[in-house]
């Protein structure tokens, strides 16, 4: 499509013109740092800005532009860059010293702030990262029930190591996967039939995140949980992001219990943290007082840093209340956007749930993986780079994030930025949907 691949070098020319010293840094870090990145999903063309800092919901880059921040970490970043009460608790907790070998009141209470919170939850681990708890989960599932297979679903992201992307990820752990598809309830249903008691677990994001913010919908989610049962196979929930949408998160929402829960992301508060927990039943094979338990290791696992910014995080800020609030206040956003959507008569729908939002180029919500056209790829780079132009930072593969110190302004700023984007592009849009359609 040359009208859209020369709309997206427009852009991309005066972006790299208003930031020469991110361009600079880019070309710098490539010295040591293979593309000059650690973190691949941070990448796109033709740089990355380098931060120099955050305040709040927003960003200054290195060339001085401020940003609303809507990338949000990929969900990580809800209490935004600076919250107080989770600075003040790290610098206390950094006080008391680290690296005691020994455990600390810190996890203690952390882990009775989520026990309480989450009802499928009665007793957790932590370790450092989602990718660990989803590994921790997986391999507990595995020695539970002595089974190998695990159904995974196509597009679903559990880790860099555990992902099903469209085609091969030739980095993930070899456990023995069989791929399903996301919200397909007779399809699943069979598979999970055929697998039975060779299955060690069903693996699951309530909202499948980087498949494109699509939310399970009620009668899958009931099945999984009825045919896991059956199958005598754990039922795991990836609550990573969605664990933000209301006081106890999908799971809470749903009223459905999985067998396991992996948490992460803003759980520690914005440092380092990744969270498995699910019976006491199940748990209790990593008491180290008994016999025979299993061994969980990790030296940083009670790393007290995390444990604190956790304990500030869910226990100070974001309370119960807090997050039903917050998630009443980013679903009127979200459906604001598909109002101002329909009434500009523009193929864009604002997928997921609350704060978990993607921006697709369709016209109807996306409820399949299987839905999302060539079209509404290929229009996202344009959309990204648009935004940031704007002053307007969102994900690459088209999410935002809501953040808790995000006010109406910032708000209002992507919402006007989303409104100048379709005066600019509203042909093209429909061109490059007609063309890859
Ligand atoms: N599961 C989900 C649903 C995620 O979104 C992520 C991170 N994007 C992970 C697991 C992995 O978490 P981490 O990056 O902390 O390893």
């Amino acid at each position: 499509m040359d009208a859209l691949n020369r709309a997206i070098e427009d852009l991309r020319a005066r972006y790299a013109s208003a930031n020469p010293l991110s361009a600079a840094a880019d070309r710098d870090a490539e010295q040591y740092l293979p593309g000059g990145n650690t973190r691949t999903v941070l990448h796109f063309d033709p740089f990355p800005l380098t931060m120099a800092r955050g305040e709040g919901a927003e960003l200054v880059d290195l060339d001085g532009h401020r940003y609303v921040d809507f990338v949000g970490e990929y969900s990580a970043g809800l209490f935004g860059h600076s919250e107080e009460a989770i600075k003040s608790a790290v610098r206390c907790a950094l006080d008391g010293g680290v690296v005691m070998s020994a455990p600390t009141a810190h996890e203690r209470k952390l882990a009775e702030l989520l026990c309480t919170r989450f009802p499928a939850i009665d007793q957790v681990r932590f370790c450092n990262s989602g990718t660990e708890a989803n590994i921790w989960a997986l391999t507990t599932a595995r020695q539970l029930t002595g089974r190998k297979k695990i159904i995974v679903f196509r597009g679903a992201y559990h880790g860099g190591v555990i992902k099903f992307p469209r085609g091969h990820n030739a980095l993930n752990i070899p456990f023995d996967y069989v791929l399903a598809d996301f919200n397909d309830t007779d399809g699943t249903e069979a598979l999970i039939d055929q697998v039975g008691g060779e299955l060690a677990a069903v693996i699951v994001e309530p909202i499948l995140g980087a498949g494109g913010n699509i939310p399970g919908d009620r009668a899958f989610m009931e099945m999984l949980r009825e045919s896991t049962r059956k199958a005598g196979a754990l039922l795991i929930f990836d609550e990573m992001k969605t664990s933000r949408i209301g006081p106890a998160g999908l799971q809470g929402m749903l009223g459905i219990n999985p067998d396991l829960t992996t948490l992460g992301k803003f759980i520690g508060g914005g440092l380092p943290i990744g969270v498995f927990g699910g019976s006491a039943e199940i748990m209790a094979h990593f008491n180290p007082k008994h016999p025979g338990h299993w061994n969980h290791a990790g030296t940083f696992n009670n790393d007290v840093c995390s444990m604190a910014a956790g304990c500030a995080a869910m226990g100070k800020v974001f309370t119960p209340q807090r997050a039903q609030e917050f998630f009443e206040w980013s679903e009127a956003f979200r459906l604001s956007l598909n109002e101002l959507f329909a009434a500009r008569d523009v193929p864009m729908y604002a997928n997921g749930m609350g704060s978990i939002i993607a921006l697709h180029f369709s016209r109807e919500p996306t409820e399949r993986t299987s839905d999302i056209r060539a079209g509404c790829q290929a229009m996202r780079p344009l959309l990204h780079m648009a935004l940031l132009l704007e002053g307007v930072s969102i994900c690459s593969r088209g999410d935002l994030f809501l953040s808790l110190p995000m006010t109406a302004d910032h708000l209002s700023r992507a919402h006007d930025a989303l409104d100048r984007f379709i005066d600019r592009y509203k042909p093209l849009i429909s061109e490059v949907l007609r063309a890859y359609s």
